[in-house]
């Protein structure tokens, strides 16, 4: 069994092991008060003291945001929350004030992690009143107590509305891949029908002038062969319509587009003129330069206030191209190509895909140019 592994997966993974490395990171707020009882040269009993509950803090720390940032965001074990609170109590007499200013970090986040918002209001009350008393207890003086309990408020806040804004995302996701999952057997459905419809007619009477084939081919020779070639051209018109459902009827074609674009300018009074392609156009091509000229030409209405508008087609042995001219205001910001919007980004991308070139600007004067450049696949 081959197990895919989709693009959006593949972010999210890479979002989580980062997520995962940076709340990782948080645990060396612990180095200051580490270093700061080293520093006072305690004895052995004391550093060890020090160094479990810290493992201890570390390993619920981790377990807490491990599954806080799994796929499914599941709410941390209330045993990692208990083991994280009584780690921070009993390193607050070994590690004393350096531990007593930091600790709540940890803490404040851990308990938005696990609680619902208004035990979570409680439990920081609770947090900034254990923690002022552990300062005052510590001997800190007043002026290094009074701003803890406002660091703590800000940091609440802003943590859970970090997390409330995780929830939004996760229930975008939710809907964003429903949508997709829905697109997709939506066009399952209108696959099988039209697959339905196209082959079951043609089918049929390949199957029909195939048997009277056989029946006259001793008989009458001259009609079995023309029989035969009414299958042949049967089945060529099927293989056709089949490569038209699997590209699906929404693509544009160029001769529609360009009917379009001769209506939607006559409408606008911008005179059009169409210089054709000598030869046919590969369909992949076609379908590039039928979005392109529906984009230019919709900004050519929008933008240009034009009078005249020309689109010259072209194909040789390697490739297509499409140039679409007109004589109106060229883009007011001076730079000659006017800021980036989707509609020119969109389209320089589905030509990049096919390994193509899009080139855009005003011309020399007034008016504007954009010609789009595709390579044919080589057959
Ligand atoms: P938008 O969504 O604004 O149409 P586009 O990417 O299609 O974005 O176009 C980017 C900008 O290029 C436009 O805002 C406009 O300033 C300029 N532009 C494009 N086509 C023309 C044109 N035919 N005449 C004048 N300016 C144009
Ligand atoms: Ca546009």
């Amino acid at each position: 069994m081959t197990v895919r592994t989709t693009l959006p997966e593949l972010e999210h993974g890479r979002a989580r092991t980062t997520a995962r490395a940076w709340s990782a990171a948080w645990l060396l707020i612990l180095c200051w008060p580490l270093w700061s009882l080293l520093d006072a040269e305690p004895g052995i009993p004391r550093v060890a003291w020090a160094f479990g509950g810290a493992a201890l803090l570390a390993g619920c720390w981790l377990m807490i945001t491990w599954r806080m940032f799994s796929s499914r965001g599941d709410t941390p074990r209330p045993w990692a929350l208990a083991g994280l609170l009584g780690a921070t109590l009993a390193l607050l007499p070994v590690l004393g004030r350096p531990w007593a200013y930091v600790c709540f970090v940890l803490v404040v986040s851990a308990l938005a992690a696990s609680l619902r918002p208004v035990v979570f209001a409680a439990a920081v009350v609770v947090t900034a009143v254990v923690d002022v008393i552990a300062l005052w207890v510590l001997g800190a003086p007043f002026a290094g107590i009074w701003w803890v309990p406002l660091v703590i408020a800000v940091q609440a806040a802003v943590v859970q509305s970090l997390k409330q804004m995780g929830v939004l995302v996760a229930r975008l996701e939710a809907a964003r891949a429903e949508v997709a999952q829905m697109a997709i057997e939506n066009e399952r459905l209108r696959f099988a029908r039209d697959l339905h419809d196209i082959l079951g007619h043609t089918l049929a009477s390949i199957i029909i002038k195939s048997q009277l084939a056989a029946r006259l081919a001793r008989t009458d020779p001259d009609r079995a062969a023309r029989e035969m070639a009414d299958v042949e051209h049967a089945t060529r018109q099927a293989l056709d319509e089949v490569r038209q459902a699997v590209t699906g009827y929404r693509t544009p074609a160029l001769s529609e587009e360009l009917d379009k674009a001769a209506r939607g300018l006559r409408a606008a009074g911008i005179e059009l003129e169409v210089s054709p392609a000598e030869g046919p156009i590969p369909a992949s091509a076609e379908i590039l330069l039928a979005w392109a000229v529906r984009e230019a030409v919709t900004n050519v209405l929008r933008h240009s206030r034009a009078g005249h508008c020309r689109i010259d087609l072209s194909v040789d042995d390697t490739a297509a191209s499409l140039e679409v001219r007109d004589d109106g205001t060229p883009p007011g910001d001076g730079s000659g190509a006017g800021r980036a919007g989707h509609g020119l980004t969109g389209l320089a991308e589905r030509v990049a895909e096919a390994g193509g070139r899009l080139e855009t600007g005003s011309l020399p004067g007034r008016g504007y140019r954009l010609c789009v450049r595709v390579p044919l696949e080589e057959s």
